[in-house]
């Protein structure tokens, strides 16, 4: 059942359940309401990186952290979109561009970014950009320019936001989700485990997420990249079953988002990835690089996906509607 009342307590009973109690469950809510075996291939391509204003802790693209990144000003639209070809080719079918900006800017860039969005949607692919927050009229431009999903990560819960950025509040994000929504864009939304948060700010991040009026159409789960020069750059690897434990979870509440198990893949080896996916993932990013982080190749998802015997998730998620109307 899609419910959006959920209570902390229901999540927490939810996430703290016995590990394979909790995978099973959210296996069979997986069977009940996805294409189970089938995995969306995504890509997503930094168009602008380094020289943020925002002081995310975890973030190597904040210009007041020292990390060694190599910065680069917005990429030519001929560049984006061969990349964007390059990525349909390989098989994936969702392809996100992400812009180190804190918020839209009515210039010259956004308006290159509005073309960027008209050519890789005349590709075929679901469009979805990460550029920062965006006001209502932005929104409408995206859409109008055919921009099929607004990437904006709450991170972590509310009361620990703070401890992770204090460059801009979580309301701040809320809002722009609205504004997102209120353009008829989907919503992806999701966060980063290993910042130092309790499971209570897990739990507080997806009963955001899973009591919105409509649940994201998409959560990423991420674990956390520790870069080097960031403040976050000695927490502790991301345990695997913490990952699992909030796919699953992420799963259970919001049966029909896509779960995209995101940042720190790289880490993981196939069996692992495969625990994931038995628990309610059903999308990956591929190529070589998460935005500015090493992630796993073409080549070895397409490996990993002969293994397993999964399927590449068609575009545009015909079934969806299909199965639960
Ligand atoms: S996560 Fe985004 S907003 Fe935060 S510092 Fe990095 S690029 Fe800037």
């Amino acid at each position: 059942m899609i419910k959006n009342n959920w209570t902390i307590e229901e999540i927490s009973e939810i996430y703290h359940s016995p590990v394979m109690e909790l995978i099973f469950r959210a296996a069979t809510v997986h069977h009940e309401y996805q294409a189970t075996g089938e995995v969306q291939v995504c890509t997503l391509l930094s168009v602008k990186t380094g020289g943020c204003s925002e002081d995310c802790a975890y973030c190597p693209q904040a210009a007041r952290y020292n990390t060694g990144i190599e910065a680069h000003k917005l990429m030519k639209y001929e560049e984006v979109v061969d990349k964007a070809l390059i990525a349909k080719e390989s098989g994936s079918t969702r392809f996100c561009m992400g812009a180190a900006w804190r918020d839209v800017k009515d210039n010259s860039d956004f308006d290159k970014v509005i073309d960027m969005v008209k050519g890789v949607n005349a590709l075929g692919l679901e469009v979805c950009c990460t550029l920062g927050m965006l006001n209502e009229h932005q929104a409408q431009r995206l859409k109008e320019a055919g921009l099929y999903a607004y990437n904006h990560n709450l991170d972590t819960g509310e009361e620990h936001y703070d401890k992770v950025i204090t460059t801009r509040t979580y309301k701040d994000r809320l809002q722009t989700l609205d504004n997102v929504e209120k353009a008829g864009i989907s919503v992806c939304c999701g966060g980063i485990i290993g910042l130092g948060e309790a499971d209570e700010d897990r739990i507080k991040l997806l009963h955001t997420l899973a009591t919105r009026e409509k649940h994201p159409e998409s959560v990423p789960v991420n674990a956390l990249v520790a870069v080097e020069g960031t403040p976050l750059e000695g927490n502790q690897k991301v345990d695997i079953w913490e990952m699992v434990r909030m796919i699953a979870t992420a799963r259970i509440l919001m049966p029909k988002a896509m779960v995209r198990l995101s940042a720190g893949r790289n880490e993981m080896n196939v069996e692992q990835q495969a625990l994931c996916f038995m628990a309610g993932a059903n999308s990956i990013f591929t190529g070589e690089k998460l935005l500015t982080t090493p992630n796993p190749d073409f080549g070895e998802d397409k490996a990993m996906f002969k293994k397993l015997g999964l399927k590449p998730r068609a575009s545009f998620k015909v079934e969806q509607e299909e199965l639960v109307s």
